[in-house]
């Protein structure tokens, strides 16, 4: 049977995150001393065991980081591909000119990295096997990088590959008339899977061969994607588990943020439909970069996902401020879809409610609680504070905020607590 929406466990997730990191950017070497609240899935981990084992043994999911868009020349370490030796030339993407193709990134050029052909067998089967490996340490699945439309390749039936006499990798030119050199015929032919079809449709096949096998081991286990975009836009999203967007409203890459919800509605109304299969979108904020601040940004993007249905992550730029206090947020299932109400778009959870008021000018938001929702009072999560639920909420201008429901026989409760 295909497997079609995400597992419960990973629609459940309301918070996931990479694995920490100093801030020098590597990776830690262990989770020892990290405070990861209820954090249920961690990305980007080390490719080791031990790393993996002691995710486990602290009750944390983990994805090991693949990309399978281009391949590293030269690279040594753990880079996230299947190795790439010369004798492997032949799965190498081949443009219009006969011509390798160099990844590009950032808008430049990258003279280490070239672009994979998704429509060769041998780049399938090295891809299975390199996932195979990661698979076989215990991982519960994959965060794939790079997904998006592919380039065409044009390398259907060209000798290419490493040259004993030469000593290097060749192609021919394809004007090229005369052949110079028997050499050539020697060579791998470049195959393709599917001659007839084009790049995106290879990769697409290619996607779903690679979840069936991260699905084989355990049809817990999970694949997202890093972008892919949306099944009605031509994308790859169906393809995962779930899909990640980056530099969700905040971001190193601007100094304000990107959207409000009032302007953010065609995006979050864009993504029901994959939500209503079962699949998950990650929202992935990067803080610090705005005038207002670390932790009122991080209350407005986590706000902001939860309205929408999305999962949030901050990539640890939250830092220790007060707002990760979020990491330990459990909101529980959904009592109501996101409504708007005298300005304020709230949404109702079993344990909380959470409260958007992207105006500039303070709000009160009074609601009637379903039943199910219904509690003594609630505690802002932001200012620590309890609220009488009979005053309403006062959600403040350009802001997000988590109530958290005090209910009677419930006096653990700790969410609240300001650090
Ligand atoms: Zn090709």
């Amino acid at each position: 049977m295909k497997i079609d929406s995400a597992p419960k466990w990973l629609q459940e997730a309301e918070i996931i995150n990479e694995w920490p990191r100093s801030p020098q950017g590597s990776a830690s070497p262990t989770l020892e001393g990290q405070d990861l609240g209820k954090i249920p899935l961690l990305t980007h981990i080390p490719c080791s065991k031990s790393a993996i084992e002691e995710a486990h043994r602290r009750k944390i999911r983990v994805l090991i980081y693949a990309a399978f868009m281009d391949t590293l020349y030269g690279g040594e370490g753990y880079t996230g591909r299947p190795l790439y030796r010369d004798k492997d030339a032949d799965m190498l993407l081949i443009d219009k000119d006969g011509r390798f193709m160099n990844t590009v990134m950032d808008g430049t050029y990258r003279m280490n990295r070239y672009l994979v052909c998704a429509n060769s067998k041998k780049y399938l089967d090295k891809a299975l096997d390199y996932v195979k490996s990661l698979m076989d340490m215990g991982a519960d699945g994959l965060f794939i990088d790079n997904v998006g439309p592919r380039e065409s390749c044009y390398g259907h039936n060209l000798p290419v590959g490493y040259s004993q006499r030469y000593k290097t990798v060749i192609v021919p030119w394809p004007g090229m008339k005369k052949q110079y050199d028997k050499e050539i015929n020697r060579l791998p032919v470049h195959k393709h899977l599917y001659p007839n079809k084009d790049h995106n449709y290879a990769f697409a096949r290619f996607l779903e061969k690679i979840r069936d096998v991260v699905k084989s081991y355990n049809p817990e286990n999970v694949v997202i994607l890093n972008g892919g975009g949306l099944p009605e836009e031509g994308g790859f999203a169906q393809y995962g588990d779930g899909t990640m967007i980056e530099s969700f409203i905040c971001s190193w890459a601007w100094n304000k943020r990107q959207y409000t919800y009032t302007s953010a509605l065609k995006m979050v109304e864009a993504y029901k439909d994959y939500l209503a299969r079962g699949k998950v979108v990650v929202a992935l904020s990067y803080l610090g970069y705005t005038p207002y601040g670390i932790n009122e940004d991080a209350f407005y993007c986590y706000v902001f996902a939860r309205l929408a249905g999305f999962i949030w992550a901050d990539g640890y730029t939250i830092g220790n401020n007060q707002a990760k206090v979020l990491y330990s947020v459990k909101l529980g299932r959904v009592l109501e879809e996101a409504k708007e109400k005298e300005g304020v778009f709230y949404r109702v959870f079993q344990d909380g409610i959470v409260a958007l008021n992207d105006s500039s000018k303070v709000k009160n938001l009074r609601v009637n609680l379903p039943k199910e929702g219904s509690a003594n009072g609630a505690r802002d999560l932001f200012s620590g504070l309890e609220i009488p639920l009979k005053d309403g909420f006062k959600v403040p201008a350009n802001s997000g905020r988590v109530y958290l429901f005090l209910k009677s026989g419930n006096k653990k409760e700790k969410n609240g607590s300001k650090k």
